[in-house]
């Protein structure tokens, strides 16, 4: 059985992230959703939130296990690819987890291009100054990342 391990900080998941997960769930038996915490990002949504933010997205999804597992047996990690500006730390990542792990190899999927220009940060940049963010992500995203931004100017 061929099990892929996709990782990701996913705050929030955007839609080129689902892209991703539908795509690469279409090459393996089992794909894992690894939701880590980046120690570079302050997050917005904890990783519970997140959880179970992709938990609802993917429900419908059939054979796909949505779980944070660091080490399950897999050893394919996919990565998304938007352009070069990834590809260098993209790159450097999987060497660094290559010399950690060598039979651990990590494969990269090109972003669709209606997708490309897609990130979390821009999601949320523009939804705190009120933008329409309807078309990146999925529905209940867009409800939460409201909520969230509305309870963070009250505080
Ligand atoms: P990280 O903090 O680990 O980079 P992200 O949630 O920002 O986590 O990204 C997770 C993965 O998804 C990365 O490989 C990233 O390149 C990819 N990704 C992010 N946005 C898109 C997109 N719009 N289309 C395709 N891949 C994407």
């Amino acid at each position: 059985m061929k099990v892929a391990v996709y990782p990701g900080s996913f705050d929030p998941t955007t839609n080129g992230h689902l892209d991703i997960i539908n795509r690469a769930s279409r090459l393996c038996d089992k794909l894992i959703v690894g939701v880590l915490d980046n120690k570079s990002k302050v997050p917005l949504f904890t990783v519970e939130e997140r959880v179970a933010q992709l938990k609802e997205i993917t429900k419908d999804f059939s054979g796909l296990l949505v779980d944070f597992a660091r080490a399950n047996n897999s050893n394919i990690v996919i990565r998304g690819l938007r352009g070069v500006t990834d590809f260098s730390y993209e790159f450097q990542m999987a060497l660094t987890n290559r010399a950690l792990d060598s039979d651990l190899e990590t494969l990269f999927i090109s972003a669709d291009t209606q997708y490309l220009f897609f990130s979390s940060s821009q999601v949320k940049e523009i939804a705190s100054f009120g933008g329409d963010i309807a078309n990146m992500v999925p529905e209940i995203i867009n409800e939460q990342l409201r909520k969230k931004l509305e309870l963070k100017e009250l505080n």
